[in-house]
């Protein structure tokens, strides 16, 4: 029998975490409406509603060799492509992916951006062509992946760091000024066609490949959307309308907030001990970043009021961020019949041995709860996006489809199941027949160079 405090404790998370379809689609109501808002005016809302420029997505028909630069987990990526038109489309690929160095994650501007521009001068010089450019530039693609207030197409100030970074002296500051004083340094002879963030980017090559793609989502690190919107309904949009009549907005929904989100106290916690305290709630919800960590305060409750994980002093149990989603993933998915996974998972990160079978199905049950609210509330948000630009709904014949790029929905199968029902619990049979859930492997990367590329100043 498993104690029946732990029980309890369960039994709480379960009911705290609850997300039925009633729920759901007030989250969903939410969304849209926050979304109105912070297209009406600047500061409108929690979420940015960011206008990313973007006002050509690619279409196939470029050509040419482009680079991009994907900036915002722990990895930073350099890709070069060659874009040979509509039939052969990405001719050539080639990427390098360079870890950054944790101290440059909190230290200065000039450092971050100095490191990154070295690594962009090495792959220039190890290409060693520069034939095929003769008297142009090369141009580049920039994915930066924090809440940028876009001032341009390649321009735009930071207005927070979130995830693990926290730079005081870039705040404020326009990033692409920031990496182009840094090329210069360097000797990189680049230009800078587009500043987008992941999101756009993954929005960007989930339409490359297929026209009907309106919506970009992350779930990885963290969590965003972005998706596009008829330029007519941003009020707060001032410059010239663009010749599609479509701009991409960058939601920045990572940081929305609405009383009807199901919020225990192991994430109050989590909030109120994190690097952002009060900000990105729904992306501590839902992301990859998280997701572990709730689940191993779940547990640190129940070893404080009962004897299931050994009267031991739990030090390890007691770790931040020392559980990782993809372990949850993996004891999530655990086939064995004695829940062999679980069992080492929880001696691995914890020290915990001799579990019961009981207790580790417990385990199981609460990595489930974590992670289908998680899905359902992504869910929830995708539909909010939906019903804000008037798709699925009914009499619009349109398919939609929404692409999505991330480890947490790329090796996550369970959280993805999820998602992908939820989306159809919500929708409803017949509607959800016409959306279709894309993963969009690194598109990030790609979106960028595909924007650059739609962006070139030699095109046309
Ligand atoms: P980023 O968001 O940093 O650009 P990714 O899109 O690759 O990078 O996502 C990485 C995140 O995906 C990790 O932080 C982790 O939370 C999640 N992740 C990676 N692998 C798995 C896995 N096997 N199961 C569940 N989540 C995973
Ligand atoms: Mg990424």
């Amino acid at each position: 029998m498993v104690a029946a405090a732990a029980e309890r404790v369960v039994a709480e998370l379960r009911e705290a975490c609850a997300a039925p379809a009633a729920r759901l689609n007030e989250v969903a109501a939410a969304m849209e409406a926050e979304m109105r808002a912070g297209l009406r005016e600047e500061g409108g809302s929690k979420i940015k509603m960011i206008i990313s420029y973007v006002d050509n997505l690619p279409t196939g028909n470029e050509e040419g060799f482009f680079y991009s630069l994907d900036l915002g987990g722990t990895n930073f990526r350099v890709l070069r492509v060659q874009l040979a038109g509509k039939e052969k489309r990405v001719a050539k690929r080639e990427s390098k992916e360079v870890s950054i160095p944790p101290h440059l994650m909190s230290g200065n501007a000039s450092e971050l951006f100095g490191f990154i521009a070295s690594a962009l001068a090495k792959v220039i010089v190890d290409e060693g062509r520069n034939d095929v450019f003769e008297d142009k530039h090369r141009e580049l693609g920039f994915t930066f992946s924090f809440p940028v207030r876009q001032t341009s197409i390649a321009s735009g100030t930071l207005i927070k760091w979130t995830k693990a970074f926290s730079i005081d002296d870039a705040v404020g500051e326009d990033v692409v000024a920031e990496l182009r004083t840094a090329m210069e340094k360097h000797g990189v002879d680049m230009r800078v066609a587009a500043l987008i963030n992941d999101t756009v980017g993954t929005l960007a090559a989930g339409r490359y490949n297929d026209e009907d793609v309106v919506i970009g989502v992350i779930l990885g690190t963290g969590s965003n959307a972005a998706y596009v919107e008829e330029a007519s309904a941003i009020p707060k949009f001032e410059g010239e309308l663009p010749k599609s009549g479509n701009m991409v907005i960058n939601t920045e929904w990572g940081n929305f907030y609405s009383s009807c989100l199901p919020i225990t106290e192991y994430d109050q916690a989590l909030d109120e001990e994190s690097l952002n305290p009060g900000e990105q709630i729904f992306e501590k919800l839902i992301s990859g970043m998280y997701l572990g960590e709730i689940v191993r305060r779940v547990l640190l409750k129940i070893a404080s009021q009962s004897t299931l994980f050994g009267k031991v002093n739990h030090t390890k149990l007691k770790t931040r961020f020392i559980l990782r989603t993809p372990d949850i993933s993996a004891m999530h998915h655990d086939e064995t019949p004695d829940l062999r996974i679980v069992a080492e998972k929880l001696a691995d990160n914890f020290k915990i041995k001799d579990t019961s079978l009981e207790t580790r199905k417990m385990v199981v049950e609460i990595c489930d709860v974590v992670t289908s609210r998680s899905a359902r509330l992504a869910a929830a948000g995708i539909v909010g996006i939906l019903r804000k630009i008037g798709r699925a709904v009914p009499g619009d014949e349109r398919r939609s489809v929404v692409a999505i790029d991330g480890g947490l929905f790329e090796h996550y199968t369970e959280f993805r199941q999820c998602l992908e029902s939820t989306l159809v619990e919500l929708l409803g049979e017949e509607a959800s027949r016409s959306v279709a859930v894309k993963l969009t492997k690194d598109g990030s990367g790609l979106g960028a160079a595909l924007i650059a590329a739609a962006h070139s100043q030699y095109q046309h």
